[in-house]
């Protein structure tokens, strides 16, 4: 009640949720005090969350911030929706506003509208998980899911001074979540510290075997690890973070950061990443080509937006599409199509596929040498409302320091490192496969 009534109270300047699910809340906080009372449920049961609008869940609109899915009603759940409410009890609270089918960094691509920073509403709060960032900043819910495919979880963490954790690719199930580059996608969380992350990463990790690229390890226990000493960990600074496109005061933060780290005993060395420059390209490459692919199912015959009187078959998916898709999803799928199209494969999707592989070996060569790999999450604090819109070129840019883990399949965390001028600025920390206990460990001795 104490977050629905905030919701009710701030959101109409935010617009960070898209669905507000207030009955079934309250009905599911009563049957978690009813497990309560009988001794069950776990340290979850009870608390509420808020669910990016790319979760599949049963009976409650799913519109991934798309005209296309505007009316889509999902008949199952996303197994983190399941893991998370069913397994282990918490509430939630509604489904989160997002940039349309998750392609941008600002939530200003949404349907329905953008969402506010909460610490200075004209300015954007990063994107695409903006609302489910903007509702935990803002205090209208605890903690919240997100995505994570070039930076969506990291990137939004830091401009609202949240922690937020992507983890290894296939360690949290994809089953249900709509697909955007599903390679790339992984879900996370979006928190207020790295222990209350731990809580619910906790609970949505592990194998599933409704995702084929899931894998079936045993999920490490990330709590019990968070109070240890981080002495002698050892910590890469990559020398091509550090070099240009910061703004001065991110700088500034992050290099405190570093010196905090050093009094809590932590070893730091200059490593290359040599690759890196190329991930921006690689990506913009590699996530269309998926995109075009996964987007395809949105014909307006099965699911989603259907044009009204058409001539014919081709008509009707040609209408349904361009009336469903805004104009970032329809680029996507038009450069998708492009380098995946024969006499282009070759030049483009092929040649990626390569540079990852090199970005890959570049984190295997670190992780070789350090333990965990520090830079800046964003080039700079929260931009603008509008500013960048209009640039596809400088909206990429945003995720310059984020998506090598996407490509590579690391696991990596933002946090906040302070501010500049009352805007907050994020911290990356990225880890070898599996290692988000060492991630979130280290995150909470500096916080
Ligand atoms: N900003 C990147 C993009 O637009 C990453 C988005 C994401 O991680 N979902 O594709």
């Amino acid at each position: 009640a104490h977050y629905l009534k905030r919701i009710e109270s701030f959101d109409k300047q935010l617009n960070s949720y898209i669905t507000v699910t207030a009955e079934q809340a309250l009905a599911q906080a009563d049957a978690a005090d009813a497990r309560l009372a009988q001794g069950q449920g776990g340290a979850l049961t009870g608390i509420p969350l808020a669910q990016k609008d790319i979760f599949c869940t049963t009976g409650v609109r799913t519109s991934c911030a798309s005209k296309m899915l505007d009316s889509f009603i999902a008949p199952y759940d996303a197994t983190i929706v399941s893991k998370l409410h069913d397994e282990a009890g918490m509430v939630m609270l509604g489904k989160c506003n997002m940039d349309e089918f998750a392609m941008g960094s600002s939530t200003e691509t949404s349907w329905y509208g953008p969402t506010a920073n909460p610490w200075d509403v004209t300015r954007v709060p990063g994107g695409s998980s903006g609302g489910s960032v903007a509702a935990v900043a803002a205090g209208l819910a605890p903690a919240a899911t997100a995505s994570d495919t070039g930076g969506s979880i990291r990137q939004p963490a830091a401009l609202t001074n949240l922690t937020g954790i992507k983890p290894t690719y296939g360690r949290v199930s994809r089953y249900g979540m709509i697909a955007f580059a599903s390679s790339l996608d992984q879900a996370g969380v979006v928190a207020r510290s790295a222990e209350d992350a731990a809580y619910v990463l906790q609970a949505m990790s592990g194998f599933d075997p409704r995702d084929s690229t899931s894998i079936e390890r045993p999920v490490d226990d990330l709590l019990a690890g968070l109070n240890g000493s981080i002495k002698g960990l050892k910590i890469g600074l990559p020398t091509e973070y550090f070099a240009k496109g910061m703004s001065a005061g991110v700088q500034q933060r992050v290099a405190e950061a570093i010196e905090v780290f050093k009094k809590l005993g932590a070893e730091v060395k200059e490593i290359s990443l040599p690759n890196s420059p190329l991930s921006v390209p690689t990506y913009y490459v590699v996530a269309p080509a998926e995109a075009s692919s996964n987007l395809a199912r949105f014909d307006g015959v099965r699911y989603g937006h259907r044009a009204q009187d058409v001539k014919n078959l081709e008509e009707l998916y040609k209408r349904s599409r361009g009336e469903g898709f805004g104009a970032e999803v329809q680029r996507r799928i038009m450069i998708g199509t492009y380098v995946l199209s024969h006499g282009y494969y070759d030049a483009y999707y092929l040649q990626a596929q390569k540079l990852r592989k090199l970005i890959y070996e570049d984190f295997k060569r670190a992780f070789a040498e350090v333990d965990l790999v520090l830079g800046p999450t964003a080039t700079d604090v929260a931009f603008k409302l509008g500013e960048k819109s209009d640039d596809p070129v400088a909206m990429y840019l945003n995720d310059i320091y984020t998506i090598a883990a996407n490509l590579a399949g690391i696991p990596a965390m933002s946090l906040s490192c302070g501010f500049v001028d009352g805007l907050p600025v994020g911290l990356q920390l990225m880890g070898n496969y599996f290692s988000e206990a060492r991630l979130l460990n280290a995150a909470h001795q500096y916080q």
